[in-house]
């Protein structure tokens, strides 16, 4: 594909080559755990077993690399087994990292658990340059960004923290999971590694958990990354690899239609009575709209808003809804509201609000959400 060719193309066609067997259009799913070697003894077929490659694995690294403009990608079985490789993959003991301060929690688990190896982390508001110039030390070997927050929604300036990263000779990594390259493409942004939650928006259909992590083709620590991805065995079975590739084709076309719902449900709540503050960049008045603007071409389908008279009335409001699905996760097709501080996956140990919801907007009518919003604030 050429390099000017546009997303809704690339998401479509990266990675789908017509079966040389059948002709088949759509590729066939290769269950297959071991690959025959030759007579000679080699694999010049490229595979020799399932937990090292995978032919619908390789497909879709392949679509993952071209929608994130990287030079390569790889796939593992969730967001978390993305995260954990990249973090050892990148650092040793005595190392430093800056991650933000409402950083998707399972990443800060994850480097609580490191501390015990030696690797210690702060968290800093990363929409202020002087506040994360200020955060690091001499050991500082990672800044970590998500280009949106979870849930708060504040918006990095990639560009910004990547080029501080690079002065002070750190490795600069996005969790890109929230915009999607629909919206931001870090690695263009000079971002060293991309990481994904493929379970959301990636797949789309709330029907895999998957993982990605991208990057140029000259990453210094590629090669430690595929030894981890293999090694360790953290790797997506050949159906999950071919549901979230199929769900890549669509990606443009959901992330144009959820970002159009979530900002007409953002305008609702942001007007009405029973609700104290909504957070969505999109939003006129929000904070982070102007940089938002310059930084990001859209913002996801995620809305979080606070309920006027604290948790009790926010889990009311949450128990009321009926088209929305009390669920955690986000970036499916369907709607959710998750209150977030009583969440097993998101509450523990933060300092969130405790009337704080979160909507993941699907693609239901707007207008039918809304008035299942509407119902269930005016009914508590
Ligand atoms: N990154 C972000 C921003 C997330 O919200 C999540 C999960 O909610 C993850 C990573 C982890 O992904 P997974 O649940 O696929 O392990």
């Amino acid at each position: 594909m050429r390099a000017s060719t546009r997303i809704d193309t690339v998401a479509v066609r990266a990675g789908h080559d017509v079966d040389p067997g059948t002709g088949a259009i759509t590729e066939p799913i290769t269950m297959s755990v071991s690959f025959e070697r030759d007579a000679d003894g080699s694999h010049s077929r490229g595979y020799h077993y399932g937990a090292a490659g995978n032919p619908n694995r390789s497909a879709l690294e392949r679509a993952l690399a071209a929608l994130e403009g990287g030079g390569e990608a790889l796939a593992f079985s969730s967001g978390s087994a993305a995260i954990s490789a990249v973090l050892r993959a990148v650092l040793s003991p005595g190392a430093h990292v800056l991650l933000p301060e409402d950083v998707f929690q399972g990443t800060a688990r994850l480097l609580k658990r490191l501390s015990e190896w030696g690797v210690e982390h702060d968290a800093v508001d990363m929409t202020s340059m002087e506040t994360l110039g200020r955060a690091f030390k001499p050991n500082t070997a990672l800044v970590w960004t998500e280009t949106l927050s979870n849930p708060l929604l504040k918006v990095a300036d990639i560009g910004a923290i990547a080029s501080l990263a690079h002065q002070r000779d750190a490795v600069h990594v996005v969790d890109n999971t929230f915009a999607t390259p629909m919206f931001h493409q870090p690695l263009a942004f000079g971002a060293n590694y991309v990481v994904h939650s493929s379970t959301k928006y990636l797949s789309g259909h709330g029907d895999v958990v998957g993982g990605s992590v991208i990057f140029s083709d000259s990453a210094p620590l590629a090669e430690r990354l595929r030894e981890l991805q293999w090694i360790d065995g953290a790797v997506p079975s050949p159906f999950d690899c071919w549901l979230t590739h199929r769900g890549l084709k669509t990606l443009p076309c959901r992330m144009r239609a959820h970002a159009a719902n979530a900002v007409r449900i953002a305008e609702f709540l942001a007007t009405h009575p029973h609700v104290i503050e909504v957070y969505h960049p999109g939003l006129a008045g929000s904070p982070s709209r102007t940089d938002a603007a310059s930084l990001l071409s859209g913002y996801g389908g995620v809305v979080s808003f606070r309920v006027a008279g604290g948790q009790r009335r926010a889990l009311q409001v949450a128990g009321a809804v009926t088209l929305f699905r009390r669920a955690t996760s986000l970036g499916a097709v369907d709607s959710l509201i998750q209150h977030q501080a009583s969440s097993p996956t998101h509450g523990a140990g933060t300092s969130l609000p405790d009337d704080l919801l979160r909507l993941s907007v699907g693609l239901e009518h707007a207008e039918d959400l809304i008035d299942d919003l509407d119902q269930a604030l005016n009914s508590c």
